[in-house]
Order: C-alpha cells, then sequence, then structure tokens
C-alpha cells in the first residue's frame, strides 16, 4: 500500500500525498504557530455553591481552553472574571456582591495599567436578578445564566465590540452537546476524582426552594453521552467518579433502547467502564429513591456505602408545608430499607431550621429524627426567604434570634453523631483512594469508603490507587490511618474492580 493510503471506515480507500505522520506534525505546527501569533489570556473562575457549579465552571474553562484562555488563580492577572454564583440563600447572593465590589477596584487598576479585563456573573444569581446585577454593579459586562454556557465565545465577542450582555433564556438546545470535552491536562490538573452532571433542574417545587426557578425544569443527559465523558476522564487517570444532579436520583435520560433509562440501570452501566474504581452519586430525593436504586448499593461493589438523602425536618407538619412530599415515617422507613440492604451505608442529611411556623415541638422532631438515624454528618442551614418562592410570602416567619439559637442545637447534635460515627472506625480497615498530598511532608489524604478524609503517610507515587489503611485516631474532620503493606493491598485492590 503506498504511502497515505489508509482504510476508511466505510471501506473506500483515500490517498493523500504527506505520510500521516508528516501531516499529524503539520497540523501541531500550525496549532503552535496560531497558539504564539495570539496572546494567551487569562481566565479566572471563581465557584459558589454545589458541586454542580464546580463541574459547570470546569466545563466554561474547558469550553474558554479552546478560545485561547488559560486558567489562572490571580484574578489581578486576569483578562477575563467569572463569578459562578448561588441564590440558594440569601448570604450566597451577598458574598457575590460584595465580591464584585472587590472586582471593582481590580478593574480600576487594571485599566490605570492600560487593561480592560472582562468581567462576568454566571449561575443562579444571573439566572435570578438577570439586569438588576448590571444596574446593582456596573463593573458586569455579562451576565449569562447556566443553560447558556455553551454561547460564552459568541457572548464574549459582543462585550469585546463595547456592549453589555444579559442572557438568561432557556434554550432548548442540549448545551452539554455543545461544550467542550476537558482535555487530558485539564483533567489531571483536578484530581483523580470527578463530578460529572447528569441531570439538571428540579419538578418538585419544594416551598422554600429556588432551584426550580434558577435551574429550570428536571432534563437528564442521555446514557451514551455520560458514558462517553466517564471513559474521557477515566483515560486521563480520573477513578472517582461521582454523577450529580439537583435531583440526581430523579434521572431519566436517554438509555441504549431510545427509552428513558433510570439512575439504578446508568449506574450499572458506568461500573462496567473498565478503571472506575469507586461510584458515588448525589443529591437525592426521598421519594426517587426507588427499590432497583437501593439494591445497587448491594449488587455494585463500586458504589460507595454512603448516600446523602436530605430530610429538611423531622416534623411532618413541616415536611408538609415544605411540600416535601414524604413523612418522618416514609423517611425512617427508606433508611431502614436502605440498612437492611447495606448495613454499614453511612447516611447523611440537609436540615433547614426556622421553617416559618416552626413550632420548638416540631424542632424537637428534627433533633430526635438525627437521634433516631444517627446521621454520619449533615448540613444546616437557617431558613432563608427567597423571593419569588411560596413560603417567603409567608407572614408566620420565625424570629431570626430564634433560627440562630435552634441552628446551634441542631449543630451540636449533628457534630455528637458524626464524631460517634469517626469514633467507631478507629482499629478499623478501610480502603482509601488515595488522592492528593496532605497537610504534612510525606503524607497523603484520600477518602474511606464512607467519604471520610483520611491522611496516611505514603508516597505520592500512590495518588489515584486504593490502599488498605488501619484507622488509627480521629481529628475533627478527617481520620488518620497507617498503610497496610503493600502485599496487603493487592487482594483489596482487585475487589474493588466491581
Ligand atoms: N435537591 C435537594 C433536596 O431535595 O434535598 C437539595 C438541593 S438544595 C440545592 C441544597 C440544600 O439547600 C437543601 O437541601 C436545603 O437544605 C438548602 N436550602 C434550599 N433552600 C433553602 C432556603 N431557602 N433556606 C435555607 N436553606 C435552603
Ligand atoms: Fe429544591 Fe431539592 Fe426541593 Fe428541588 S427537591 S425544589 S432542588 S430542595
Amino acid at each position: 500500500m503506498p504511502y497515505g493510503a489508509g482504510a476508511r471506515p466505510d471501506g473506500a480507500i483515500s490517498f493523500c500525498r504527506e505520510k500521516p505522520y508528516d501531516v499529524g506534525r503539520r497540523r501541531a505546527l500550525q496549532d503552535e504557530t496560531i497558539r504564539n501569533s495570539k496572546r494567551l489570556r487569562k481566565l479566572y473562575v471563581k465557584s459558589f455553591g454545589c458541586q454542580m457549579n464546580v463541574y459547570d465552571s470546569h466545563r466554561m474553562t474547558d469550553l474558554l481552553a479552546r478560545e485561547d484562555y488559560a486558567e489562572t488563580t490571580a484574578p489581578a492577572d486576569a483578562d477575563l472574571i467569572i463569578l459562578n454564583t448561588c441564590h440558594i440563600r440569601e448570604k450566597a447572593v451577598e458574598k457575590v456582591y460584595s465580591e464584585l465590589g472587590r472586582i471593582r477596584k481590580l478593574k480600576h487598576e487594571a485599566k490605570r495599567a492600560g487593561r480592560n479585563p472582562v468581567v462576568a456573573v454566571a449561575g443562579c444569581v444571573a439566572q435570578a436578578e438577570g439586569e438588576e446585577i448590571v444596574r446593582r454593579a456596573p463593573v458586569v459586562d455579562m451576565v449569562i445564566g447556566p443553560q447558556n454556557y455553551h454561547r460564552l465565545p459568541a457572548l464574549l465577542a459582543q462585550v469585546e465590540s463595547g456592549a453589555k450582555v444579559v442572557d438568561t433564556e432557556f434554550p432548548l438546545q442540549d448545551k452539554f452537546a455543545r461544550l467542550a470535552p476537558a482535555t487530558v491536562t485539564a483533567i489531571r490538573a483536578r484530581g483523580v476524582t470527578a463530578f460529572v452532571t447528569v441531570q439538571e433542574g428540579c419538578d418538585k417545587f419544594c416551598t422554600f426552594c429556588v432551584v426550580p426557578y434558577t435551574r429550570g425544569t428536571e432534563v437528564s443527559r442521555p446514557v451514551a453521552t455520560i458514558v462517553a465523558e466517564v471513559e474521557n476522564l477515566v483515560r486521563a487517570g480520573v477513578r472517582e467518579i461521582t454523577l450529580i444532579g439537583q435531583n440526581v436520583n430523579a434521572y431519566h435520560g436517554e438509555g441504549a433502547n431510545g427509552r428513558p433509562a433510570t439512575l439504578s440501570h446508568l449506574l450499572n452501566r458506568i461500573a462496567k467502564v473498565p478503571s472506575v474504581l469507586r461510584l458515588r452519586y448525589t443529591t437525592s430525593h426521598p421519594r426517587d429513591m426507588d427499590e432497583n436504586l437501593i439494591a445497587a448499593h448491594r449488587d455494585l461493589a463500586i458504589l460507595m456505602p454512603q448516600l446523602h438523602l436530605p430530610v429538611q425536618s423531622g416534623s411532618d407538619r413541616v415536611l408538609a408545608a415544605m411540600n416535601r412530599r414524604h413523612t418522618r415515617a416514609e423517611y425512617l422507613d427508606l433508611i431502614a430499607r436502605l440498612r437492611a440492604t447495606r448495613p454499614d451505608m453511612a447516611l447523611t442529611s440537609d436540615f433547614i431550621v426556622g421553617f416559618p411556623d416552626e413550632t420548638e415541638e416540631d424542632f424537637r422532631d428534627t433533633l430526635n429524627i438525627v437521634d433516631e438515624v444517627g446521621f454520619a454528618g449533615a448540613f444546616s442551614f437557617k431558613y432563608s426567604p427567597r423571593p419569588g418562592t411560596p413560603a417567603a410570602d409567608r407572614r408566620d416567619q420565625i424570629a431570626d434570634e430564634v433560627k440562630t439559637e435552634r441552628l446551634a442545637r441542631l449543630q451540636d447534635r449533628i457534630e455528637r453523631h458524626q464524631r460517634a460515627f469517626n469514633r467507631n472506625c478507629i482499629g478499623r480497615s478501610l480502603e482509601v483512594l488515595l488522592e492528593k498530598p496532605g497537610r504534612n511532608p510525606g503524607q497523603l489524604v484520600g477518602r474511606s469508603p464512607y467519604l471520610q478524609p483520611v491522611q496516611v503517610m505514603a508516597p505520592s507515587s500512590l495518588i489515584g490507587e486504593i490502599a488498605t489503611a488501619q484507622i488509627t485516631d480521629v481529628g475533627s474532620n478527617s481520620l488518620f490511618g497507617a498503610l497496610h503493606s503493600m502485599e496487603a493491598r493487592a487482594p483489596a485492590l482487585a475487589g474493588t474492580g466491581g
């Protein structure tokens, strides 16, 4: 066969004058010349709020890498500053405006030095407040909602031609299909664990929550595109995948047969991707925990025995007013079924205290559900009235001092259970996925199956591997352990491949 002749997948023969090697080299040189002719611009992205925003920030960075933006950790050096914002509580929104105050000063200094960095507000504050952001913070050049990130390059071009841009529509296009896959370099810089958004938005309309308004209706990605993204991550060295969604277990993306697939189906499919060592998913709604998903915790060796299952309140009266669509007894029954399937399951939750008309008795029901379940940890928040949500209009709001006092009591109760859960690990051998250097020289930090950080003395060559550690002590947030010998680790590693 002559040089340059190759069989195409359709069976035809194609010819070119250069050796394939030369063509590749020429293209690489062309790319390099183009890169050198353009100045590499600097991008600073700051994420607020949940993991979904962290994921979105990565995807924006990946997209902008194609436009010759390189990430920087110094906002003062940046040509483009993106704040990827959270609207879930009032405090989260105020943080964004105070950050914009700091950025205004940076932009002023940059202008004196002859530069004009672009400032963009993305995420849920962008979606909820739109043009109001530009009015309140004129330093902002672009406001872009979470469904519109694939339009970033086009919007940047508009800003560069002098316009202020606000884009918060919910387009029908699949934004994921239009975003760029992460490069090997970017994936490696982010570590051996990765989030993958599989579902966005929410149809539940809890009366306190802005998510259905800022993220829109529930949308799930097709199984095939998620699997392709996981394969790309794994090829670059990722070993643990956490599937994320505002309501991840409501997942209903298109499966191989063209019909909607469930989250348990998706987990089973991803478990077949070689070299995925661990799987997790978050955040789940109690109403969407079906029997197949519970069974997956028994049947899939690589699905970790850990579940974040927010209950919000222990009082039926408050749960009904929140429109949570389940009772306290139904939640406890679900926990019992999960534990019957996987007895060592670590359960965590979210709680809201001081929801309108919450009485001391309601609050005590919340305290005692913490005892009854024995959560391994939980996030807890004072109720924050969000404009546009039904609960915000209620007249029976709880005084802030009462919320503060209840929050302190709840957090004390949660911490007691968390410490007990962690102390119970002392003396046990736990498999730890080693992720990155720890606090002290020679130390690595990884995660136990229950998602606890574990500090061990280990060489950096073990990053990305699962090692078995004997837990020797607990700190305020992490466990301390000693690695078993390499010989002892081998069978454990084989067992986790699933
Ligand atoms: N979809 C998840 C669920 O159903 O539990 C929760 C997602 S939400 C983004 C994360 C957490 O923020 C909620 O579980 C809730 O505890 C808290 N949260 C949401 N709205 C809140 C509000 N208005 N005030 C205080 N906390 C709130
Ligand atoms: Fe918000 Fe979760 Fe309720 Fe949806 S289910 S409205 S995301 S708290």
